[in-house]
């Protein structure tokens, strides 16, 4: 009962304050700073990045034909940074990138060129001497130190049979704000404020979600088979082996950023979450869109959701913080494999001096256009000529009715209050 007299208080309040923040969506009332602070401490908005770092590090990378390959291997960038291709794959895209210009966003013209200022902001500025907090150098050794921290507590958490996204649950305030104060976020008035580009990052992650997450992927994979075209000239025009193993280098560390769109393609929780949608039509500071976003992404990463794919392979593909249970073998396996076909193209484009005319690791992929005839669960949130609408039984997920008639800040606190992802 009192929750109910608690939604409505909120509700009537909200909806006066959501009406007067329509020109400049900011987080411009203490009650959505509380809001945010509230949804912040309790939500991971990244659980996956020790996802994506063990897929990379799992990938051989070979250069040249008398050579084996290696795993996890450090690459060296220009900025003098030696990251491994997982590691790039975990900070790209989720902690490095242009937060203003979404690569799938930039247009045919110019997909190319964010694509660059993204690489650049993690590999090419800065350089090991700089000590300035917004240094890419600075920050990317602040992350992997936090995420070394991170293994050693998730590696005692599995022992006690603690499970990955449980762990993630109960330490989400204090990560989120770490990573925050990482990315030279937070203050003494609060942790959050102001954003990081962590937060400035995940408030605008367009790229990360299909169909968006396949573009940026796609411009990336070009740029580095590119590379690879110059190494191959290179050592097979010129002879230049120290030159096309740099060039080669580059190609690689390129496709490794690239990848982390291709990984968040094959998350459940970012296959059919209308993100685009929520972030361009709700009317509310863009954070809150984001924590809105991740009330489906959460529960389809949690719930999983059955793919099939071109080749005739149908599984249960899953996300987030659900990678490692056993159920997500299959999962894991394909996700290896698509990853690999791309590093492969990398290689074969060196060896062979020939780009591709199709990307083989897009055969892999599931068919997005039939995830929710494969389904029976009801997605939270379901885009219908063009309007977002919201599951009207939040917590039933066999009922197939939506609703038109929501407004942003109001299922916000709905969802922050009655919503049960984990039954
Ligand atoms: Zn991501």
């Amino acid at each position: 009962m009192f929750k109910n007299i608690l939604i409505v208080a909120l509700s009537v309040y909200t909806f006066l304050t959501s009406h007067m923040i329509h020109s400049q969506p900011s987080i411009s009332s203490s009650h959505q700073m509380s809001l945010m602070n509230r949804l912040l401490d309790t939500r991971g908005v990244e659980y996956d990045s020790l996802e994506h770092q063990a897929i990379g590090d799992s990938i051989l990378i070979k250069y040249f034909i008398d050579e084996p390959g290696e795993r996890g291997q450090k690459l060296n960038l220009s900025n003098g940074l030696e990251l491994s291709y997982g590691q790039i794959i975990m900070l790209a895209g989720d902690f490095f990138a242009i937060a203003k210009t979404p690569i799938s966003l930039c247009g045919e013209k110019k997909q190319q060129v964010c694509f660059e200022k993204a690489f650049a902001s993690l590999a090419i500025n800065g350089n090991l001497k700089d000590t300035q907090c917004q240094s890419p150098t600075v920050q990317a050794k602040g992350f992997l130190a936090f995420y070394d921290d991170v293994l050693v507590q998730l590696t005692l958490a599995r022992e006690n049979n603690i499970p990955d996204w449980q762990f993630y649950y109960q330490h989400s305030g204090e990560f989120n704000k770490k990573l925050n104060q990482i990315s030279c976020g937070g203050s003494f008035i609060s942790p959050y404020i102001p954003f990081g580009n962590y937060l400035k990052l995940s408030q605008n992650n367009i790229d990360h979600f299909i169909p968006h997450a396949l573009e940026a992927y796609r411009v990336g994979h070009t740029a580095a088979l590119n590379d690879a075209l110059k190494a191959h000239h290179v050592f097979f025009t010129k002879n230049d082996k120290t030159k096309a193993k740099q060039l080669l280098t580059q190609a690689y560390a390129k496709n490794a950023f690239a990848s982390h769109y291709l990984t968040d393609a094959l998350s459940s929780g970012h296959m059919r979450v209308p993100r685009k949608k929520i972030h361009d039509t709700v009317l509310m500071p863009a954070i809150l869109k984001l924590l809105l976003s991740n009330f489906m992404h959460d529960e389809d990463n949690r719930q999983g959701l059955d793919v099939t794919n071109g080749k005739g392979f149908s599984w249960r593909a899953y996300g987030d913080g659900y990678l490692n249970k056993p159920k997500a073998d299959i999962h894991r396996y394909m996700i290896h494999q698509i990853i690999q076909t791309s590093a492969d193209a990398i290689y074969d484009v060196f060896v062979t001096g020939i780009f591709p005319n199709k990307f083989a690791e897009f055969d892999y992929l599931p068919d997005y256009s039939k995830i929710n005839t494969l389904n029976s669960n009801a997605p939270l949130f379901k885009v219908i000529d063009g309007q977002v609408y919201i599951r009207k039984a939040i917590n039933n997920r066999q009922l197939h009715q939506w609703s038109k008639m929501w407004s942003g800040l109001i299922s916000l606190i709905d969802l922050e209050l009655n919503f049960d992802i984990y039954s």
